[in-house]
């Protein structure tokens, strides 16, 4: 069962006009949200997200902080299967017309759709994966988790083309992200990424991996990582909800530091497996 504007419905049975906005002009946001033995992971900071991403394309948000939690829950129960990806999406409604500015009076369309969460498999994470690197061309509000994922759509099938699981991205000579994950790369035992900009969407794993390297006195710095950085450093890996800590031990075909998935790599992962576990699957956090 999924819900679509304030209806439990199976998937089969859920219908939105043709001239949504969501269609027409990817007018929108959405989240996706890991869920763990139907505990939603983070789910008020990735509530608050979702409200950041609708104030900054000017759409009211249709629910308050607890009535989207309570749909969240509501959600999740219904499903037979205990680890989920919750995505859910608003989009700015069926204005009837295909016209640019925003409509008057027009009810936004919302949907909750589960999934199965499917997370790297254990010779994924041992043996790590392969990716490509690109110009960043999407545009420069990528703090907003926009359904415009056009270059997303575009940047990961050239990845898959080439066997490739994810695609990196740089902007003017410096690191931004992946096509679908945040990048963190390590030199000599130091772990580096970006700083939250308009340029990189706030991830969520992001936050816990920076979380968990201060707790457990892991050095990282936070800050500005250039693309030779990325080409030399000694491990490269990308975070997100489903991939987690996700070693890339090759980037256009040149092996990153040993070509092997790297200590900090298992380090991480295994921090953030223990929290997983220990915290999210008790529902704790
Ligand atoms: N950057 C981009 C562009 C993404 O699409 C995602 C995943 N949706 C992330 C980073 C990682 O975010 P999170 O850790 O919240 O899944």
């Amino acid at each position: 069962m999924l819900y679509l504007n304030g209806q439990f419905v199976r998937p089969e049975d859920a219908k939105i006009s043709a001239l949504d906005r969501g269609c027409l002009f990817g007018d929108g946001v959405y989240e996706v949200i890991p869920v763990y033995s139907r505990h939603p992971f983070r789910l008020d900071e990735h509530i608050a997200r979702l409200d950041a991403s609708l104030a900054s394309i000017g759409l009211a948000n249709p629910h308050t902080a607890a009535e989207w939690a309570g749909l969240i829950r509501e959600v999740v129960r219904r499903q037979d299967y205990d680890d989920q990806s919750v995505y859910l999406h608003v989009t700015r409604g069926n204005a009837g017309e295909r016209d640019f500015p925003f409509p008057e009076g027009v009810a936004p369309t919302v949907l909750i759709n589960p999934a199965r969460l499917v997370t790297p498999s254990a010779a994924q994470k041992a043996a790590g994966v392969r990716a490509i690197s690109h110009a960043d061309f999407r545009w420069l509000r990528c703090d907003i988790k926009s359904l415009n994922l056009l270059p997303t759509v575009l940047l990961r099938e050239a990845a898959r083309r080439q066997g490739c699981a994810e695609c990196v991205m740089f902007r003017d000579g410096m690191l931004s992200e992946g096509a679908a994950s945040n990048v963190f790369v390590v030199k000599d035992g130091v772990i580096a990424c970006p700083p939250k900009s308009h340029l990189i969407l706030p991830g969520i794993t992001y936050d816990l991996v920076i979380e968990l390297a201060q707790r457990h006195g892991v050095p990282l710095q936070v800050r500005p990582v250039s693309e030779a950085e990325v080409r030399s450093a000694d491990e490269l890996w990308m975070t997100s909800s489903t991939k987690e800590v996700l070693a890339i031990v090759e980037l256009d075909g040149v092996a990153v530091g040993d070509g092997r998935v790297g200590p900090l790599a298992q380090r991480m992962d295994a921090l953030y497996q223990d929290f997983k576990n220990q915290i999210m699957r008790q529902g704790k956090e």
